[in-house]
């Protein structure tokens, strides 16, 4: 695999960079509440910018459904990376149209520009090889004959889209610093990992998550479930899960999980009590109940104190620990504790401690907790999950041939 220093030193001087960056920030309205993916990036444009590049960034933001949103413009990113730069970054205002190939003309050398949110194109996604081969070839064409393509957006190498598999095969390819960092640390994980070592996995996706327990099952030593998908769990231990989370059709799939780990003696421990509340909403009142107990008109948005307890318990003797998703709805503080009690025993543990997924990192840094205390915190969540699976990432093997 071709890196950004090899890149650097065949030269880079006045060719365009197409680099496809993470740059998918939380967002309320335009303001960016945790900027944490825009600095992540910042190291490989700078060096792009400082060998005289004209990097073009193409990146998303949210799920748009394949048609300009303003809700999901990249203007707020683009603000904030200028300042991050100390230079302006030029904002096209559309992913490959007649504004992007005005923006990317306009180019010098070492300057910056920021294409619309790519997934504006309903071809970014499609599942059409051929469709996606078109955006492609537009993109490729936005840098020209003598251009390069710099992958960096760790947060989606998992996923086979236009603007990081396709797009690829288009161009001279090279991995970029955090794509390498990243690898770099998720090897430790994956080669040998001291023992016992402990998965935590919280969010709100249960079908996505589902999936890749299966094959954690082979691989870890214990597994802490939290945050929306637990209530499937429970639910299918024939538990009352109220208006919690739930994936209906995952039922049995999660029946059949816990009796595969019953067989790999790999220990799953699900939350024994939980915080509910009436409503989805900061100030919703609400009260802990064990989870043998929830109210049939309440929702579960946070694991109880006891299991913040059994959790720090079963991490104590870990010697390896991977944790994935917020244990509950963190962006409200009354449903944080979870989160920040995990988050502060990963901390004061001598584990070799991983963090992955976007709103982990956000609630680590939320509640002002030091990103040092951990061996490593990961910009993907579902990139990150499936390089432990030992899954193939379309967009990091696409970079080796
Ligand atoms: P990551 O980005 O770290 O991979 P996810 O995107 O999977 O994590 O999940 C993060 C989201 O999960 C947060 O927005 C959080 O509010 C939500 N979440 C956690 N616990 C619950 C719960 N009990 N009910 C609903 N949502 C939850
Ligand atoms: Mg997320």
């Amino acid at each position: 695999m071709k890196t950004l220093d090899d890149l650097l030193a065949e030269g880079v001087t006045g060719r365009r960079v197409l680099l496809r960056a993470d740059l998918n920030v939380p967002l309320d309205g335009d303001r960016i509440t945790d900027d944490g993916r825009v600095r992540a990036s910042v190291p490989t444009i700078t060096k792009l910018v400082e060998a005289g590049a004209r990097v073009v960034i193409t990146a998303h933001l949210g799920r748009p459904k394949g048609e300009p949103d303003p809700k999901f413009f990249l203007a707020p990113v683009a603000a904030r990376l200028s300042e991050l730069l100390g230079a302006e970054v030029a904002m096209a205002t559309d992913v490959v149209g007649e504004s992007a190939k005005a923006v990317v003309g306009a180019l010098t050398d070492g300057h910056v520009a920021l294409l619309e949110n790519i997934r504006f194109d309903p071809r970014e996604t499609s599942k059409d090889d051929a469709e996606r081969g078109a955006l492609a070839d537009e993109l490729a064409a936005l840098v020209g004959a003598d251009g390069a393509f710099v992958s960096d957006g760790f947060g989606v190498v998992h996923r086979k889209q236009a603007s990081v598999y396709d797009v690829a095969k288009l161009l001279p390819r090279y991995a970029g610093d955090l794509v390498l960092a990243e690898i770099e640390v998720l090897r430790k994980l994956t080669d040998a990992p001291e023992r016992p070592y402990v998965v935590v996995l919280g969010g709100a996706k249960p079908s996505d998550k589902i999936g890749v327990i299966k094959n954690l099952l082979t691989k870890v030593d214990r597994l802490l479930i939290g945050g929306g998908m637990a209530y499937t769990f429970l639910k299918s231990q024939g538990l009352e899960v109220g208006k919690s989370l739930l994936q209906e059709d995952q039922i049995q799939t999660v029946r059949d999980l816990l009796a595969e780990a019953e067989e790999r003696e790999v220990e799953v421990c699900l939350p024994v009590d939980v915080v509910v509340a009436k409503d989805f909403a900061a100030d919703a009142e609400h009260e802990t109940v064990p989870t043998s107990a929830m109210p049939a008109d309440q929702e579960g948005m946070d694991i109880g104190p006891v299991t913040r307890e059994l959790f720090a318990v079963r991490l104590a003797d870990a010697k390896t620990v991977f944790w994935n998703g917020p244990l509950g709805v963190f962006e409200f503080p009354a449903f944080a504790e979870g989160t920040n009690a995990v988050a502060k025993t990963l901390i004061d543990s001598k584990a070799f401690s991983v963090v992955g997924g976007g709103d982990s990192a956000a609630a680590v840094r939320q509640a002002g907790l030091p990103e040092d205390g951990f061996s490593h915190i990961s910009t993907g969540g579902g990139a990150s999950l499936e390089f432990l699976e030992g899954k193939e990432l379309p967009g990091i093997s696409v970079l080796e041939d």
